[in-house]
């Protein structure tokens, strides 16, 4: 437990991920990642006495098991006694049901809501920063995946740290980066808590596939892991090397995301024709 908050710790120190006078929203779906992370915060501003606003924040996807997973999150965030924030989907004109009815591509259209709503709330409600339970494993994986497919610009967000490059844009901050999932699991298992698993999304059956090979990947860093000790890390630790000499090299540059507002909401956007895809999502 020590070493596991020590690991995170030091990712938190190294990168600056909190700062005194922070007003941080940690995203949480449920999942053990999120808790951890949420988890580990809660220490590291209290061990270090700093006056930070850290709540937690869920977006509830309005889906048959949304009140199950809610009732999760809810415990979870009693057992820290950390103030919750929920955020409803429909509230914000978005049916995702509608969409799988309409035969819409439904689990892209809530990764688009997710990131979309992750920004802008806990803007609105006075955030700087916006923490999330994406792990060193979860990283590994993106860049093999980036990698293959030559889509070098996405890497340089490979980071603990993604500054916000707009006002419009909160920081994002991963305090997980140097520990993988099955730290987390292991760590998350001492408290005896529920946790909302992948199977209780009513479309997981449209995505099991995908869901099978991502798992297979994971198998894949832990196989390697078993005959190379320390690989994740030295993965990890390469990544986040290469970032740096990207970003020094100043070849990035032009891979940065030019962003206008959104015509019809104003929130950011890469769009050419200057409607963000939330904003189309709701037109369908
Ligand atoms: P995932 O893409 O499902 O692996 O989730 C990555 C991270 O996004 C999680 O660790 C959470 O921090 C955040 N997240 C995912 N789903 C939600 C949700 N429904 N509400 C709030 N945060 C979420
Ligand atoms: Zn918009």
């Amino acid at each position: 437990m020590q070493d596991y908050l020590k690991t995170v710790f030091k990712t938190i120190r190294t990168y600056g991920l909190v700062e005194e006078g922070d007003r941080i929203f940690v995203a949480i779906s449920g999942g053990k990642d999120s808790f951890c992370c949420l988890y580990a915060l809660k220490k590291y501003v209290e061990e270090n006495s700093l006056d930070v606003d850290l709540r937690a924040f869920h977006i509830s996807l309005g889906l048959k098991n949304a009140e199950t997973i809610k009732r999760i999150v809810e415990k979870q965030c009693e057992f820290l006694d950390i103030e919750l924030v929920v955020c409803n989907v429909k509230d914000y004109g978005i049916d995702l049901e509608e969409l799988r009815r309409k035969n819409r591509p439904v689990c892209s259209a809530c990764g688009v809501v997710k990131r979309y709503l992750m920004n802008k709330v806990p803007r609105e409600l006075g955030a700087n920063k916006v923490a999330t339970g994406h792990h060193m494993d979860d990283f590994i994986v993106f860049f093999f995946k980036n990698f293959l497919g030559k889509n070098f610009s996405w890497i340089r967000k490979f980071t603990p740290l993604v500054k916000s490059e707009h006002p419009k844009l909160l920081t994002k901050i991963r305090p997980l980066f140097h520990v993988g999932g099955k730290e987390n699991e292991k760590f998350f298992s001492r408290f005896n808590l529920p946790k909302a698993s992948p199977e209780l999304c009513p479309f997981f059956s449209l995505r099991s596939k995908l869901y099978e090979k991502t798992l297979k990947w994971y198998e894949m860093l832990y196989e390697i892991e078993k005959w190379s000790r320390g690989f994740r890390r030295q993965m990890i630790s390469s990544i986040e090397k290469f970032v740096v000499e990207m970003k020094e090299s100043g070849k990035e540059n032009g891979a940065k995301q030019k962003f206008i507002e959104c015509k019809l909401c104003g929130e950011l956007t890469s769009s050419q024709d200057g409607v963000c895809g939330f904003c189309k999502l709701k037109r369908l």
